[in-house]
């Protein structure tokens, strides 16, 4: 790759957007107010304004490997933070995709050295639906399926935090699940059913 390109293209990009409009720069740099925070994964294939034909300013993302949400991980809970408390988005989405390199990495038992630690995370997954998983003979539907599980459960890494708790009861705030086909180029939305997860596991991990 011939990385003069990308400033040559870069030059080209700074060009068409003016054409859209000439105060589109002087507009950017006064601030950005994204409706939409995405958690996705970091693979290549999947990024995020493209698929979903959105530009600069509308939304604030956040991408590791296999678009994992981890209590834990002081980044992501971090983006969480600053996107739903401070920024004030109204929407929260984790996108999975089929065909995840991290996902299939855990169905595999090799030793990945420092990636099993983030890999166990989505072994975990398994083990929560391993009967539904292990029920499912094709390997390929498996691996999908667990792609889907693995977005669900992100999902609800995400309510039991106490900014998308505070920010559903404040302004109702919703949290959602899809899944970009990398076959097709399709965006499919899981249709995750946000208030009764909320409500399953509120007994658990309410926080005032
Ligand atoms: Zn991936």
């Amino acid at each position: 790759m011939d990385l003069n390109k990308v400033f040559e293209n870069n030059e080209a990009w700074i060009k068409r957007q003016l054409e859209t409009s000439k105060d589109y720069f002087e507009d950017l740099g006064k601030g950005q107010n994204p409706e939409l925070l995405y958690i996705g994964c970091s693979d290549s294939r999947v990024t995020a304004e493209d698929l979903m034909g959105l530009g600069p300013g509308e939304v604030f993302v956040h991408r590791n490997i296999a678009n994992m949400i981890s209590g834990n991980d002081l980044n992501a809970m971090s983006v969480v933070e600053y996107a739903v408390i401070h920024l004030k988005v109204n929407h929260v989405v984790v996108c999975g995709h089929y065909g995840c390199g991290g996902v299939k990495a855990a169905l595999q038992s090799k030793d990945l050295g420092l990636l099993n630690g983030w890999l166990r995370n989505i072994r975990d997954v398994y083990r929560i639906h391993k009967l539904e998983l292990n029920s499912i003979e094709c390997e390929e539907r498996k691996y999908d399926r667990l792609v889907e599980l693995n977005v669900k459960e992100q999902c609800v890494n995400l309510i039991k935090t106490a900014a998308v708790q505070k920010a559903y009861r404040d302004r109702g705030l919703k949290v959602h699940g899809w899944v970009f086909d990398v076959h097709t180029g399709k965006l499919i939305d899981l249709k995750i059913n946000f208030e009764k997860y909320l409500h399953d596991i509120m007994e658990i991990y309410h926080l005032d």
